[in-house]
């Protein structure tokens, strides 16, 4: 379970019907296929597919979500080989919607031209790239978002591509500290165009808010 209250003055939460998780469990039932990884924008696989990108600051809990989503360990395991860490891993789930692991930003011990180099593939990804339907930007729940976060975000409504606020760790702060970051991320998210206004909270240590996840990206899928 996930908690769902809110105030009056928060936009409401996500919240999928029974026919609408349904769908999204049988997306996600599938083994996800790794199909590459890209350091440069001429690598991408050709576009047809409809495509969900999940990024975030490094060690925000991205390999841990996207296990829980798939219920499988291949896709971190993937990324987490050493070389596969700067690059956009590509992963197709029965042909119906394509998971983009993205690379972590904002990690100051990395030199600072690899840096660069993950913010430029990333920018030019998420500018040109017409069959990404939507970006998860995962934000830890105990801290909210970050500047590094909020120049994504800001590239993201520049390009026009939609993306979904998700918290993480949401096990780890208390209820009250919780309910200030779910506030505070969708104050941030307010006047910004492309955003949904709130976030879906998880914590892929409990569980939480997984499946409602799920059913958002299978709104996205091609017909199964
Ligand atoms: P990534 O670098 O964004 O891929 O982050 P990881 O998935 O590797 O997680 C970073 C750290 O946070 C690890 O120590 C995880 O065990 C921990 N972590 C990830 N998700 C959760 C969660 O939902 N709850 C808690 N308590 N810890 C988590």
């Amino acid at each position: 379970m996930v908690a769902r209250e809110g105030s009056a003055d928060l936009p409401p939460a996500y919240a999928p019907d029974a026919d609408m998780l349904e769908a999204g469990r049988r997306l996600f039932a599938q083994e996800p296929r790794f199909m590459l990884g890209c350091v440069a924008m001429e690598q991408l696989p050709e576009p047809g597919v409809p495509e969900v990108a999940f990024a975030g600051r490094s060690n925000v809990g991205k390999s841990s979500l996207v296990n829980a989503l798939t219920g499988r360990k291949t896709l971190a395991r993937t990324s987490n080989t050493p070389g596969r860490t700067r690059e956009i891993n590509f992963f197709d789930l029965d042909g119906r919607l394509r998971l983009i692991d993205m690379p972590g930003y904002g990690f100051a011990k990395a030199p600072k031209t690899a840096v660069e180099g993950w913010t430029e593939l990333i920018r030019d990804y998420i500018r040109g790239r017409a069959t990404l339907r939507l970006v998860c930007l995962l934000i830890d729940a105990r801290h909210g978002p970050k500047p590094s976060d909020e120049g994504l975000m800001a590239l993201m409504d520049q390009a026009g591509v939609a993306y979904q606020p998700v918290l993480t760790k949401s096990d780890k702060p208390k209820a009250g500290e919780l309910a200030k970051i779910d506030r505070k991320m969708s104050e941030a998210v307010a006047k910004r165009a492309a955003a949904a206004p709130r976030a879906i909270t998880t914590s892929a240590v409990k569980g939480w808010g997984v499946d409602d996840l799920r059913a958002r990206l299978g709104e996205l899928a091609l017909p199964g």
